[in-house]
């Protein structure tokens, strides 16, 4: 009798797990089961789409041939319940799914604040494509918005909605953007850019309520008093795991759902992968959460080739971002941050909790215009990096955090004040090819 899966999410980790499972096992049925109506896209490209860089046909990797040839059986609708001693699942119209094999890749959603006037239909998150939608459609019709948050998704709705709205309002809690993975000269770039395109930044400005006027967002109240006129509110406060499949159904949750090394949660045949696993990390000594794209891929691959048979021991690559902060490309790579961001009551999209397990780490730093390098130099290796502007040495950083080559040659020279950084991690890396 073939084995039965049955994968649970149908973003980037379910699609990886389905393929790993397809190339180790041939007959087994595959049911794909996903809540989202639009199927399999790019999240990291909803904000290009936001800002109108790409058409919405775009953000759609795979036609329906990639699926017939995996040979899917997919199905739109929400589990919910699931009871591990039967290996039965439940969808919401009732109907019992039996499987051998159950991979939870449920993701993450926005954690919503609750303040007055947070429910109306004018206060909008940017979790999927239908967001995105309704973020469009609104924005259209906007004179002001404002936007509340940190990390990457704050910055991707302002950048998307100053594309259609006269007026964006950004309020920080603190004094800068995005503290616990940026310093304080990288966030000044940021919000420097911003300020530049017409962004109204106002820190240390707490959203206290939304105001309506017939049933509508009219403005927004902070708690230093001031009042905002605005016609939608955008929030990016984090993002919570979606565990409450697992954890009613008495599987081991922290802030995510526990897995070990080979992404196999508290039952033996259940698996959990992505933006909702936190994994055991064996250089942390403890399980982290991941909110990246390319770790829920590689989440995805090991638990489908474990879910069939296998015996892979997920090694979590150095955790890498290249992403844009206010049109200032930027690459974020090992440990790199300290601390939490006030802005934040969950983890950010696009984020990794490793970058702040710095070890013992000295700083180097370079700066000209908006390309700015620091390096976070451990005893022999490097253990992180942001880069921001000129990318040229992004791939070279890549391979020597990722591969955490041995840089003692040259250690003294990057710690020398004033040293020119780029320079000379470019000629090491040419000689360490
Ligand atoms: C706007 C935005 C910008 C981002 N930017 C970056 C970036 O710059 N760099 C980066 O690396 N990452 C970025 N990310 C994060 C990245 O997209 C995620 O880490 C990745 O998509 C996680 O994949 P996943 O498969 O774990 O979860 P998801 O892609 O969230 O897929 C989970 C799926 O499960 C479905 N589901 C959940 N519960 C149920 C249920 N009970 N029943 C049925 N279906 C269910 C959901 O509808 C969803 O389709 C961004 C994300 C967003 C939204």
């Amino acid at each position: 009798m073939p084995t039965r899966y049955c994968i649970v999410g149908q973003g980037v980790a379910g699609i990886a797990a389905a393929q790993a499972i397809r190339a180790a096992d041939a007959a087994g049925p595959i049911t794909l089961i996903s809540d989202d109506p639009h199927g399999y896209y790019s999240r990291p490209g909803l904000a290009y789409y936001l800002t109108g860089e790409i058409q919405r046909g775009h953000l759609f990797p795979w036609r329906e041939q990639e699926f017939q040839q995996l040979g899917l059986h997919r199905v739109l609708g929400r589990a919910i319940s699931l009871n591990p001693a039967e290996h039965r699942l439940w969808l919401a119209n009732n109907v019992p799914l039996v499987y051998d094999r159950l991979l939870l890749a449920t993701g993450a959603s926005a954690v919503r604040p609750t303040l007055p006037g947070s429910d109306l239909p004018q206060v909008i998150k940017l979790d999927n494509l239908a967001d995105a939608d309704q973020m469009l459609a609104l924005a259209r019709r906007a004179q002001s918005a404002v936007v509340v948050g940190g990390g990457i998704t704050a910055l991707e709705i302002v950048e998307g909605l100053r594309q259609h709205c006269r007026r964006v309002h950004y309020l920080l809690r603190g004094q800068r953007y995005w503290s616990n993975v940026l310093d304080e000269a990288e966030a000044r770039l940021v919000m420097q850019r911003l300020a530049a395109e017409g962004v109204r930044i106002h820190t240390h400005s707490e959203l206290a309520a939304i105001e309506a006027k017939r049933g509508r967002v009219a403005a927004v109240l902070t708690t230093a008093g001031q009042r905002i006129a605005c016609d939608l509110v955008a929030i990016a406060i984090g993002v919570a795991p979606r565990a409450e499949l697992a954890q009613a159904a008495g599987l081991a949750v922290a802030r995510g759902i526990l897995v070990d090394e080979t992404l196999r949660t508290s039952d033996p045949d259940i698996f959990a992968a992505g933006d909702v696993a936190q994994v055991f990390d064996p250089r942390a000594g403890k399980a982290l959460l991941d909110t990246l794209w390319n770790s829920a891929r590689s989440h995805g691959h090991t638990a489908g080739q474990n879910m069939a048979g296998g015996a892979l021991r997920y090694v979590k690559p150095m955790p890498l971002n290249v992403t844009r902060l206010a049109g200032i490309t930027t690459t974020i790579i090992g440990a790199v941050g300290a601390g939490r961001d006030a802005d934040l009551i969950g983890i950010a999209r696009g984020d990794s909790e490793l970058w702040r397990e710095l070890g013992q780490a000295l700083v180097a730093e370079e700066e000209h215009e908006v390309n700015r390098l620091r390096l976070l130099v451990g005893l022999t290796t490097l253990v992180g990096a942001v880069l921001m502007g000129d990318q040229r040495l992004s791939r070279p950083l890549q391979r020597l955090i990722g591969e955490q080559i041995d840089i003692t040659p040259i250690r003294s020279q990057l710690l020398t004040p004033d040293a020119p950084l780029a320079s000379l991690l470019t000629r090491f890396a040419e000689g360490v090819r």
